[in-house]
Parts: C-alpha cells; sequence; structure tokens
C-alpha cells in the first residue's frame, strides 16, 4: 500500500462522487496528516495533495517549519494560548466553536493586520465528549462572529458521530447542509461557501448530502498507531 497510489486513487473518487452530489458541487480534499511524519506528507503532494489538516498545535508547528509551502488546516480543538503560533500560518481554522477563541483569533488578527477565515464547528448530534457548537446555537453565535472585524466565516464543519448507522450519519450530514442553506439565505453578508464534513469513514455518504470539503486520514496515510 502507497500513499501516493492511494492518493491517487482517492482523488478519481471523490471526483466521481462529486456526480453524485446533491450540489453537483467541486469537493475539496484534505489530507489528515495528524500523527504522521513530513515524507509521508511530501509522498501524499506527489499523489496530488495540495492540503493538510491537523489537529495539534506543536505538531503543526513543527511541520510548518519543515514544510512552510504546503497549505495547513487546524482541523483539532484550539487552546486560546496557542492561536497565537498559527493564526496567521494556517489556510483555514475549522473549529472555531465559542467566544473566549473568537476574541483571541480576532485580537491576534487585528495586531497582523489580517483576516483570518474560520469555520464554526458544530456539535450536530449533541455529543458531550466533543467540541463544537450546539445545532440550535448555531446563529447566535454567527451573529456573535460578525461583530469581529477580522475573523471571517467561510462556513461550517462538523464531525459525524462514530458510527456505522447510515441512516443517522445521513440525518446529521442533510441537517447541517440546511442550516448552512439557511443562513446563506437568511445572512447576505455572510459567504457560507464551505461545508466541511466527511471522514475516512463516512465521506462517501457526506459528498452525496452536499459537503464539499471532505477531512480524510486513514483512507490516504493508514492507520495511525497510538490515540
Ligand atoms: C483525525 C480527523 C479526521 C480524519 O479522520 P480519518 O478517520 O483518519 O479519516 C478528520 N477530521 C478531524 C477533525 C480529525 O480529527
Amino acid at each position: 500500500m502507497s500513499i501516493k497510489l492511494n492518493m491517487e486513487n482517492l482523488l478519481r473518487e471523490v471526483e466521481d462522487l462529486e456526480k453524485k452530489s446533491i450540489t453537483g458541487e467541486k469537493v475539496r480534499l484534505i489530507a489528515v496528516s495528524k500523527m504522521h511524519s513530513t515524507d509521508e506528507i511530501l509522498e501524499a503532494v506527489s499523489g496530488g495533495a495540495v492540503e493538510f489538516g491537523e489537529n495539534k498545535v506543536q505538531e503543526l508547528r513543527d511541520k510548518l517549519e519543515v514544510l512552510p509551502e504546503q497549505n495547513f488546516h487546524m482541523i483539532g480543538n484550539l487552546q486560546t494560548n496557542k492561536v497565537k503560533y498559527i493564526y496567521d500560518k494556517v489556510r483555514l481554522i475549522q473549529s472555531l466553536d465559542r467566544v473566549n477563541l473568537l476574541e483571541e483569533i480576532d485580537k491576534r488578527a487585528k495586531s497582523s493586520n489580517i483576516v483570518v477565515d474560520c469555520l464554526i464547528e458544530v456539535n450536530i448530534a449533541g455529543e458531550e465528549q466533543k467540541g463544537g457548537v450546539a445545532y440550535n446555537d448555531v446563529r447566535n453565535f454567527l451573529e456573535k462572529c460578525l461583530e469581529y472585524n477580522n475573523v471571517k466565516i467561510q462556513g461550517l464543519m462538523t464531525v459525524a458521530p462514530d458510527t456505522e448507522d447510515e441512516k443517522l450519519l445521513r440525518d446529521c450530514f442533510k441537517r447541517m447542509f440546511k442550516l448552512k442553506e439557511k443562513i446563506k439565505n437568511n445572512y447576505s453578508e455572510v459567504k457560507m461557501d464551505i461545508l466541511s464534513m466527511g471522514m475516512s469513514q463516512d465521506y462517501k455518504l457526506a459528498i452525496e448530502e452536499g459537503s464539499n470539503m471532505v477531512r480524510i486520514g486513514s483512507k490516504i496515510f493508514g492507520k495511525r498507531i497510538g490515540r
């Protein structure tokens, strides 16, 4: 099994799946490289990967030092005191889910005179152990975000429940899609172009239900050892 081949096959498959999507939109593939080496990342690049996802600030910093020209997304729980290390170095912060984090990103961005693109992470199934804004609180939180000029919301992100129950997964993805559309229709000033959902287990369903950004790790890099 080679990372390069996995990546090539996956890109082809995602392109096929776009035809089954309710939107027909192009789908961006984020290769989730957490716990994998910079050599493995370069192998994925040779297979066509252009964007990478990391969930730990220190690991992300280490990789950026070696691979400054690669595009990284922050996809994991982000502690407020670590924002300063990455806010100006990532393409997208996908895990914005609380006001103190919003304030910190905005403050740092303002001091650098930049705008940081973020997604609001939604806890779609109300799972206690997970981060993300509760489904019913998303619009309130979005309105809060609009008060901050140096954070720009580009869409929504979710991590679906870890289950093989296809009906439940589809239901989560459908609710996310509807939420995104509703926000898009009700807030002309918000972009809401990105719907980031779908991982190795569930990306097919997610794309069918309107995801236009999937975050895939083990299907490309193999199983992660450890956590
Ligand atoms: C690890 C991770 C992924 C990728 O998971 P796989 O099952 O390996 O595809 C996607 N999104 C987030 C937020 C993750 O932490």
